[in-house]
């Protein structure tokens, strides 16, 4: 499954075209999330009239994009689809930073510590870094050694830091985009809402929960983890929600430089894939463990942490950064996966509804693109583009 996050299988056959929307028209986007935001925005940059609309408000708690920090990375294996979706995506999140006066990126780089001389999802992606002049370095153990005293490299090979990727502060930049689609002249609702009835291969509206309905010439529903709730019969299978977990541990008192200034990393054995984000606005040391955790129910489930992957994930921490054995847990955070079947995204219509699209699928991976996807699919909404074959709804 780490595969899925990593470096999704690439796509062959060409993609899709959909029907053409004329300018002026009108876009419902359902979900402020990373997707759902971004595509808003650019939607309404290409003249749509569109309404944002979303239950709990961007980047809220129980959405996928509602957690502090999110990796930006163009390493993706051999698949140079999502490498160039990221390589457009970054140059977007600078634009918008330095439009919106808002950090969001930073530049810390991110560190793939390997285990063995050959690391597909790595080294398969060297090429399109130098095609990008975004080159990784590499670094032998005594390198990795001498600087960063921090890391125990007994069981390394090597490392490749990617000077070019780092982080990004996901739920404030949830917000930033949702300020930056108000102040462009978009409208948002805070609302849930549900597909009406479909007639005549459209959908013919919207209900909201505060009891309005919505018409719309399309509808977009960037809805994450919820996307297989809202849509049973076409996703119930296809969108699935796990419960997955990060956790923040406090660096310490008399050292903390080294640990807030240590880069992204990822530890790749090919099995695991522990990965953290140390130092974002002084909120810890934070790891993850991309492994998918049990079916979630985003709505009503408690976001309270798995004793048994907080263990795996001390002791992990305790072997490559010895220095944390004892760090006390700062805090911790159950954010859902909402993995498609083989970790591509998903945007395609519903197979009885021309006007009526499903954007989802980030598959613990999502968040970077967000920028360069929205892009993508107004694009392809406007005819610009067809839709890739990666993200077709596949039977
Ligand atoms: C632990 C974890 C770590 C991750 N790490 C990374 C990473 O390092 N890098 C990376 O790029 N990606 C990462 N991801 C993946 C990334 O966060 C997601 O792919 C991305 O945030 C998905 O965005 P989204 O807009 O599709 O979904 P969401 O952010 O979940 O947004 C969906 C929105 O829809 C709204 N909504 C749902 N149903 C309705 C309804 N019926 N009516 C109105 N509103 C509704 C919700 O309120 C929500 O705001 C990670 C994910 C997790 C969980």
């Amino acid at each position: 499954m780490t595969l899925n996050t990593f470096a999704p299988h690439p796509g062959k056959a060409a993609g899709k075209s959909v029907e053409s929307l004329s300018a002026k028209s009108s876009v419902a986007v359902i979900g402020a999330g990373a997707f759902g935001g971004w595509t808003a925005l650019h939607l309404l940059r290409k003249g749509y009239n569109v309404t944002l609309i979303d239950a709990w408000g961007p980047g809220n708690s129980r959405s996928s994009s509602g957690d502090e920090t999110r990796v930006i990375r163009s390493t993706y294996g051999n698949n140079e689809f999502y490498f160039d979706l990221n390589a457009r995506a970054l140059t977007l999140w600078k634009e918008h930073e330095a439009q919106w006066k808002t950090k969001l990126f930073q530049n810390k780089g991110v560190l793939w510590m390997c285990y063995h001389e050959h690391t597909p999802v790595v080294n398969d992606s060297i090429a399109f870094a130098q095609k990008h002049n975004m080159a990784y370095e590499h670094l032998t153990r005594n390198d990795i050694a001498n600087r960063y005293a921090i890391v125990n490299t007994n069981d390394l090979s090597h490392a490749w830091l990617d000077p070019y990727g780092g982080c990004l502060r996901a739920r404030e930049a949830c917000q930033a985009v949702y300020k930056g689609f108000i102040a462009e002249g978009g409208r948002v609702v805070q609302a849930h809402a549900l597909p009406g009835k479909i007639e005549q291969h459209r959908l013919t509206g919207l209900l909201l929960s505060n009891g309005q309905t919505v018409q719309a010439d399309r509808y977009i529903f960037a809805c994450g983890s919820w996307l297989g709730k809202l849509f049973p019969d076409v996703l119930g299978n296809y969108i699935t929600c796990t419960k997955q977990e990060v956790y923040y541990f406090g660096v310490p008192a008399d050292n903390p430089t080294p640990y807030e200034n240590f880069p992204v990393w990822i530890d790749a054995d090919g099995k695991d894939f522990y990965y953290g984000i140390p130092g974002n606005n002084y909120r810890g040391f934070k790891i993850g463990v991309d492994e998918r955790g049990e079916a979630f129910d985003p709505t009503h489930g408690d976001r309270v942490s798995n004793p048994e992957v907080l263990k795996k994930a001390r002791k992990f921490l305790a072997h490559r950064f010895p220095g944390l054995k004892d760090a006390p847990l700062a805090e911790s955070r159950v954010c859902p996966y909402e993995n498609s079947p083989d970790g591509n995204f998903l945007f395609d219509h519903h197979p009885e509804a021309t006007n009526l699209f499903f954007l989802g699928g980030g598959s613990g991976h999502g968040f970077k693109h967000g920028p360069a996807l929205g892009e993508l699919v107004s694009e392809i909404i406007a005819g610009n583009n067809i839709i890739p074959q990666q993200f077709l709804l596949r039977g």
